[in-house]
């Protein structure tokens, strides 16, 4: 060690310990950071001691474990699990068997114009993915799509925007309220108001909604967060309506007729678990309505991926050649269907087991698509801490536990939402350690 020593000069023991101080100081801050709720940077930042609200927010966690579902560790016991945003993470092991199925290649001189076919009201609509959308309606019986003019968007999230900025009226008038019943997607009243529109402003609750005019209703069906099928509630005349049908899919919920209406929204995120090709579509009646959807994402984003239309037309292709095999044993909404029948099951056993909680009861219906009688198995859970635990958020983050509390939905702290898109892994340690939470 003394010869070891006499190696070194007195400046590189000082440059030596320099480093070694510098490393320390680093993993000081990491440990500061992620008992902080703050990974990479990611995460939530914290404004004078309260929660700054991202509409997503990516941690490393426990999103990046595999889908295996290997026995839960010890290491799995004590690590936090985010369930906080519904990343659909849980049909990654379906398409990974489906292998070369879904597999897209385009060469680099391939669509490369912003246009896609120029006659098209939506001239950046990617023609086969148009097909395959209308494919896939129809083979699930999900939405009419016949009369209707498609719109495609950089996820549904885009095309919200869209719709609000197509149905506000062209006039000087104060901007026009934008409503959805409580509990409502924690998303809406942050993009609604996000650059603060002199055309529309989110008005919050319509059950208490009151003011005379007109307004749009956001009818979310599923519903996101407690996963009930909801109808219009406001009902006056000068009401318009836009329909976020993101999880009106046979997994989800029974197929009990093909929605009819006027404008209605969907996402490749929740139907086929691509959230991540940032593709939606809307089916839009009126044809004033669909060009200004249209003009709104030509001034926004001068249209859509053509990469991500072609991918997400493949993999709907897929889907719908899969459904339509007789008795076939690949088809995706038999998997996602039993995975997410699998996973209710384990969640309310879980609830029972522990006492200290409780979720929505549903009534069973037909699906006419899968021909089975049941109970929707949302993909969100909608849970209620019971008894004295005022803040169901924080009591579950005490048990590392990451949800999204009832606040961010238009009602109290007692609620959280609860994602059911996660991977095995995540979702088996969370459930077994909600069983085991007691007072
Ligand atoms: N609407 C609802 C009801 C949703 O839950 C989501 C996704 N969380 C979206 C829209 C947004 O979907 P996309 O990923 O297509 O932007």
């Amino acid at each position: 060690m003394a010869n070891l020593l006499g190696v070194f000069t007195a400046k590189n023991l000082l440059v030596l310990s320099l480093a070694l101080n510098v490393s320390l100081i680093f993993r000081v801050l990491l440990l500061h950071d992620a008992q902080n709720g703050s990974f990479n940077g990611f995460f939530f930042t914290k404004h004078n001691g309260s929660q700054k609200e991202a509409l997503f927010s990516p941690v490393s966690s426990s999103s990046s474990s595999s889908s295996s579902s290997l026995p839960i560790s010890q290491g799995d016991r004590d690590r936090v699990i985010n369930l906080d945003h519904g990343d659909p993470t849980m049909y990654e092991s379906y398409w990974q068997r489906m292998g070369e199925e879904t597999t897209v290649v385009i060469p680099g001189w391939q669509f490369m114009s912003y246009f896609s076919d120029a006659t098209r009201l939506c001239w950046f609509l990617e023609p086969e993915f148009a097909n395959q959308i209308v494919r896939l309606h129809n083979v699930v019986g999900n939405a009419v799509t016949e009369d209707r003019h498609i719109v495609v968007g950089t996820g549904s999230t885009q095309l919200y925007q869209a719709a609000l900025y197509a149905l506000s009226p062209d006039t000087d008038a104060e901007p026009i309220s934008v409503v959805s019943a409580a509990p409502y997607y924690s998303s809406y009243p942050l993009i609604t108001d996000c650059v603060k529109s002199g055309l529309y402003k989110w008005g919050g609750d319509a059950l208490s909604f009151s003011k005379n005019g007109p307004y749009i209703e956001l009818v979310t069906s599923p519903n996101n967060p407690d996963g009930f099928a909801r109808r219009s509630v406001v009902n006056r005349s000068e009401g318009i309506l836009i329909h976020d049908l993101a999880y009106y899919w046979p997994q989800y919920t029974p197929i009990s007729s093909a929605a009819n209406y006027d404008l209605m929204l969907f996402t490749a995120s929740k139907s086929t678990g691509h959230a991540g090709m940032r593709i939606g579509w809307a089916l839009v009646k009126d044809e004033d309505v669909a060009r200004k959807m249209t003009k709104y994402i030509e001034i926004n984003t001068i249209g859509v991926s053509k990469d991500s239309q072609l991918r997400a037309a493949k993999v709907l292709k897929v889907i719908s050649d899969n459904s339509e095999r007789p008795n076939a044993d690949g088809s995706f909404f038999e998997f996602s269907y039993h995975v997410m029948a699998k996973r209710w099951k384990q969640l309310r056993e879980a609830v029972h087991e522990s006492g200290l909680f409780s979720v929505p009861e549903f009534p069973p219906q037909l699906c006419k698509f899968l021909n089975v009688v049941f109970e929707p198995q949302p993909a969100f859970a909608w849970v209620k801490c019971e008894g004295e635990i005022e803040d169901c958020e924080s009591f579950l983050r005490g048990k590392k536990i990451l949800t999204r509390s009832g606040k961010h939905f238009g009602v109290g702290p007692k609620y959280v939402r609860i994602s059911m898109l996660d991977r095995d892994r995540n979702y088996e340690t969370f459930v077994e350690r909600l069983s085991t939470i007691r007072l």
